[in-house]
């Protein structure tokens, strides 16, 4: 008997939330484990076959245990997943890949958010965490002051963290001593590309993020307003491109050749964002950057340090895309990624 896999457990727990009466618990707590099924640590076969409890598993109690349970038993047919949840990995799958073949040599994180906007915990607890999973850098990306749902920042916020993250070097207060804490933001753009920071604070971060975080269920496609966050020349990585997420957003569509291809003229890195229901750029985008000569930038977007791991989910997908290593921002030193910002910025100054 084949068993079913958990990107299949899935697919079959958003199916039947859609057939579940609305609104009802039963549809929400579908709707939750199908999400959380993209985050369990193992093979739910395995489980089975370790005769554990499926109650183990994130999201599952004894009536969804049950549930899982007949499906398993009978095998069921699993039908492809519909677009607003195509093109996901499960952590499980993103393991195998990492673990399998020469896994791409990752210095550090280049997204995640603390108490400063809507993370959980401070800079140095997310920097010593990075420590502890073996990164020898990360960019702290809190919010631009525009996304006030996140606990946008302002200037002086930025200017307060910054000191914050030379306190946390000058004071040796992580147990690697040359560990480094990038400042940076990720800031918010507007539907024509531009960003809600002031160019001089933008210009004092070590690398910038620009993502997009409205008019993200527009259907006609979008590639003007990538284009002009591109050649704004205010970002240094396009964060989360899509805008999609796991079963809730389908993200905008845009010619993604000419988006790719400017981005890699322009030299603005275009990001995978690993977070496990985001996934923005998937494997096939990335692939399409990939082919376009584009750099490529991986982040966890971690909210909290348990969410640090779930970068294997972004190293995977560019591992699956063939991203070459010498694109991935991550794969460089920290001095070296801090030449490659500085190399970007005097290229799109030059560039018209
Ligand atoms: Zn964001």
């Amino acid at each position: 008997m084949d068993l079913l896999r958990n990107r299949e457990i899935a697919e079959l727990l958003a199916r039947a939330a859609e057939t579940a009466e609305r609104g009802s618990d039963k549809a929400k707590a579908l709707r939750r484990a199908s999400r959380r099924a993209l985050l369990w640590p193992v093979e739910i076969g395995q489980l089975r076959k370790q005769q554990r409890s499926l109650t183990e598993l994130s999201g599952v109690g004894p009536w969804l245990a049950r549930v899982i349970g007949e499906w398993l038993d009978q095998d069921v047919e699993v039908p492809e997943p519909p677009p607003l949840r195509r093109g996901f990995q499960t952590i499980t799958e993103a393991r195998v890949r990492v673990q399998s073949v020469g896994s791409l040599p990752i210095h550090g994180d280049l997204q995640m958010h603390t108490v400063h906007s809507d993370g959980l915990v401070s800079t140095v607890e997310m920097a010593e965490a990075a420590v502890q999973i073996g990164h020898s850098y990360i960019a702290v990306t809190d919010h631009g002051v525009g996304l006030r749902v996140a606990g946008g920042m302002s200037a002086e916020s930025f200017v307060a963290q910054w000191e914050e993250i030379d306190r946390i070097h000058e004071g040796g207060l992580l147990s690697d001593p040359a560990f480094r804490i990038l400042k940076s933001a990720e800031a918010n753009l507007d539907t024509h590309g531009a960003p809600d920071m002031e160019p001089a604070i933008l210009a004092s971060c070590d690398i910038v993020l620009g993502a997009f975080h409205s008019q993200l269920r527009r259907t006609e496609e979008q590639t003007s307003r990538y284009m002009a966050a591109i050649r704004g020349g205010s970002i240094d990585v396009l964060a989360h491109p899509r805008g999609r997420i796991y079963n809730f957003r389908l993200g905008l569509v845009a010619r993604w050749e000419e988006v790719a291809r400017e981005a890699a003229r322009r030299q603005v890195a275009l990001e995978t964002d690993a977070y496990i229901d985001r996934q923005d750029l998937d494997m096939a985008l990335l692939r399409v950057a990939a082919e376009q000569g584009a750099f490529v930038s991986i982040g966890s977007d971690a909210h909290h340090p348990i969410d640090l791991p779930s970068i294997d989910v972004g190293i995977a997908a560019v591992m699956g895309a063939g991203v070459p290593p010498e694109r991935v921002l991550n794969c460089m030193t920290a001095d070296r990624l801090m030449d490659w910002v500085r190399e970007g910025r005097r290229l799109r100054r030059s560039v018209r």
